[in-house]
């Protein structure tokens, strides 16, 4: 799906880039992105494997729990907190400006995580097992 994108600061490196925001109608979805802040994916918490992980863990940790369960993209893992392209860095100065272009942002797939039963996802998402 595209989805507009809006200039964004970052407060470490000073650096301004483009990315996607959440539209605000879009009850029960995040974006996340690729572990180098290149590649964005939106996730819907209402859907069945979400949910199944929603009943799994503290509700603070539900997103981090969640990217960390997301099948990579493109050989990348997926983080909630979505850093900054040029130093990694997740505290930004500014975001949700001017409006810059349209991104392509692709759906959050869970189907290696699908595959475990509660036991195994709950230490998937403790970090106790390895893919
Ligand atoms: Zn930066």
């Amino acid at each position: 799906m595209q989805r507009p994108t809006f200039l964004a600061r970052c407060a470490k490196c000073g650096t301004s880039f483009s990315r996607p925001e959440q539209s605000d109608f879009a009850y029960g979805t995040l974006l996340f992105s690729t572990s180098d802040g290149r590649r964005h994916a939106e996730v819907n918490a209402l859907e069945e494997f979400p949910s199944r992980v929603g009943r799994l863990v503290a509700e603070d940790d539900f997103w981090d729990a969640l990217a960390r369960l997301a099948d990579p993209i493109h050989g990348q893992t997926l983080v909630a907190d979505r850093p900054c392209p040029h130093c990694g860095s997740t505290h930004l100065a500014d975001w949700a400006g001017e409006q810059t272009g349209i991104c392509e942002v692709e759906t959050v797939a869970f189907e290696r995580a699908a595959l475990l039963n509660d036991n195994e996802l709950t230490s998937r998402i403790h970090d106790k097992l390895t893919w």
